[in-house]
């Protein structure tokens, strides 16, 4: 990906395949960035206009990222890549100017997608001035507004922490290419990680690989109680509250 101070712009490969579970809100993925691209004329005939802007929210690494990446890949857009905290945390004037200049860019580079991590740091800012002077999180929430033609008809969608089957087709994403023992019960461990989100998952798959190989630097395959080492060593970050 190259990088210009504050955004970085690519063309994602990573596939929905790639992602465990979650095949409702793959689907409406799907219908809400690739119909309009592949379907164009369709949407056009109807004269219905596409959802020009989607927000996902959930926990952390519960793969909003990537659902956005799998997104970009699928309708073979570019894929821009904003921080909220980053613009915030610039010069007067300048989040502003890196939005629009990464909306224009966007518009020249069509089909593309821009993804404004960490959004609510923006969008939270709203109002709070005292001095009637427009704060900054104020004036960059405007300048997404203008540029985006305001969000009347933007979608929410709710990314939530993995349940058992999402665990299980999880651990099967991240064990793909390892070499594991037929005695690695994915489904076992999936039931015994109860709060553990999509990166905690993948984590765990790699640690399991390190622990294989600190026992011994020519084994052959990662086994059932390297996971179990592992997993008896972690604690999930969320908890029942974050999740009901
Ligand atoms: P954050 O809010 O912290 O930015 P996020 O919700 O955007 O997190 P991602 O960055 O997409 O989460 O996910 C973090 C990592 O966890 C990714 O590398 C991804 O491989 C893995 N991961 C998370 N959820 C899944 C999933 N459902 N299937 C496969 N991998 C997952």
């Amino acid at each position: 990906p190259s990088i210009t101070r504050g955004v970085t712009v690519e063309i994602p490969k990573v596939s929905w395949e790639d992602i465990g579970g979650l095949y409702e809100l793959k689907k409406k993925l799907q219908q809400a960035v690739e119909w309009p691209l592949k379907h164009s004329s369709a949407f056009s005939r109807l004269g219905v206009s596409p959802i020009r802007g989607i927000l996902l929210h959930g926990p952390p690494g519960c793969s909003k990222t990537t659902l956005a990446k799998a997104a970009g890949h699928a309708a073979q857009a570019s894929f821009f890549s904003l921080s909220g905290a980053e613009l915030f945390s610039m010069y007067v004037g300048e989040g502003e100017a890196l939005l629009r200049n990464t909306f224009r860019r966007a518009r020249l580079a069509a089909p593309s997608i821009i993804f404004f991590d960490e959004a609510d740091v923006v969008a939270a800012r709203r109002g709070g001035s005292s001095s009637g002077s427009t704060t900054v999180g104020e004036r960059l929430l405007s300048t997404l507004l203008t540029e985006m033609d305001g969000l009347e008809q933007a979608k929410v969608l709710y990314v939530p922490p993995p349940d058992l089957e999402a665990r299980y087709e999880i651990l099967r994403v991240h064990t793909r290419g390892m070499k594991v023992d037929p005695d690695v019960d994915l489904g076992q461990i999936a039931a015994d990680t109860e709060l553990f989100t999509g990166a905690e998952l993948e984590g765990l798959c790699k640690e399991a690989g390190i622990v294989a190989l600190r026992e011994d630097i020519s084994a052959t395959l990662v086994c059932s109680r390297h996971f179990q080492t592992v997993r008896n060593s972690l604690k999930p970050a969320l908890t029942r509250e974050d999740i009901n």
